[in-house]
């Protein structure tokens, strides 16, 4: 089941065994770990570097960039800000929103044939 709001955990050491729902943050590792926000079980591990992803703690951890699972069968997608999580929707709508577009600028150059020679 898809989760909409994170708990965090300052940790020293990873936790072998992961709770769904919890956002465990090492900062001595550099590291932040969560079990897939979609409900799938995967372990989820973001490094913490300038080069990958960047926490904020204002009391929330908001986290940057988004988190996309595409190694996993689930390809969940979503960002966490302010200790919630933002569902980014998936590939398919992305495309069908592309498609009605191209159908539109289509019909448009129909229109504008048909008024240059009405
Ligand atoms: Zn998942």
């Amino acid at each position: 089941m898809k989760i909409y709001e994170i708990k965090k955990e300052f940790v020293h050491r990873v936790p072998a065994e992961l709770e769904e729902g919890v956002l465990y943050v090492c900062l001595d590792c550099d590291v932040v770990v969560h079990k897939c926000a979609c409900g799938c079980g995967e372990k989820v591990v973001l490094p913490l570097s300038p080069e990958h992803w960047k926490l904020s703690y204002d009391g929330e951890v908001t986290l940057y960039p988004s988190i996309g699972n595409y190694q996993y069968d689930c390809k969940s997608h979503y960002f966490i800000r302010d200790d919630r999580i933002i569902w980014i929707e998936s590939n398919g709508k992305h495309e069908k929103t592309k498609k009605k577009r191209k159908k539109r600028k289509k019909r448009n150059i129909k229109t504008f044939f048909n008024q240059l020679f009405r």
